[in-house]
């Protein structure tokens, strides 16, 4: 089965994308651990990445689709597979698109949604180094503008499903399993 989690900055995707792969036994590929990863080994494209997350900004669709091409060949990725932050903007998607061969179709676009204003509150006491409340408001900024409009993208292709994040992490999971059958 393959996935998209899709939600703004601490909408709980990556918890939700472990329970799901651990669930499904399927890889879970988020892209903010990957470029993350790039950034502590000071790779280039850490180089590039690591001033634009600290700002809030989006890492460019080239150096993520690369990355993510290069991730999704491999075997593990066979039997399906969870994207967790990717796509982030429609080129993005269409990139995607390009990278899948027709047995690897997206079935599911899983939005998990939450308001704002308690999240800023998680996001806060998260604490990661890009938890700050600057770069949180560009995540947002950056959200708003350049991955909501992948909404109505996958609406009109029929796959999204909505889940309210707003809820207990067991509660959400629950909600997300009855939406792909498990
Ligand atoms: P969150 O969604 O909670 O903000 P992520 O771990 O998904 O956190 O992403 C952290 C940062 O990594 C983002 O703010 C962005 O700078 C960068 N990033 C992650 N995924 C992508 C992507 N698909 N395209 C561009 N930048 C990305």
């Amino acid at each position: 089965m393959n996935i998209i989690l899709f939600g703004p900055p601490g909408s709980g995707k990556g918890t939700q994308a472990v329970n799901i792969c651990e669930n499904l036994s399927i890889p879970h590929l988020s892209t903010g651990d990957m470029l993350r990863e790039a950034v502590a080994s000071g790779s280039d494209i850490g180089k590039k990445a690591k001033e634009i997350m600290e700002d809030g900004g989006l890492v460019s669709d080239e150096i993520v689709l690369s990355i993510v091409k290069e991730r999704i060949a491999f075997k593990d990725c066979s039997n399906g597979f969870v994207l967790d932050g990717f796509p982030r903007t429609i080129n993005q998607a269409t990139g995607l698109d390009s990278l899948l061969d027709v047995s690897q179709k997206i079935e599911y676009v899983l939005r998990i949604k939450v308001d704002e204003e308690d999240i800023l509150k998680r996001l806060i006491e998260r604490g990661r180094s890009d938890d700050n409340p600057v770069t949180i408001k560009n995540r947002f900024k950056t959200y708003n503008s350049q991955t909501q409009p992948l909404i109505p993208f996958y609406e009109n292709r029929k796959i999204l499903f909505t889940i309210n994040g707003m809820q207990e992490i067991e509660k959400v999971f629950e909600d997300i399993k009855k939406v792909i059958g498990l």
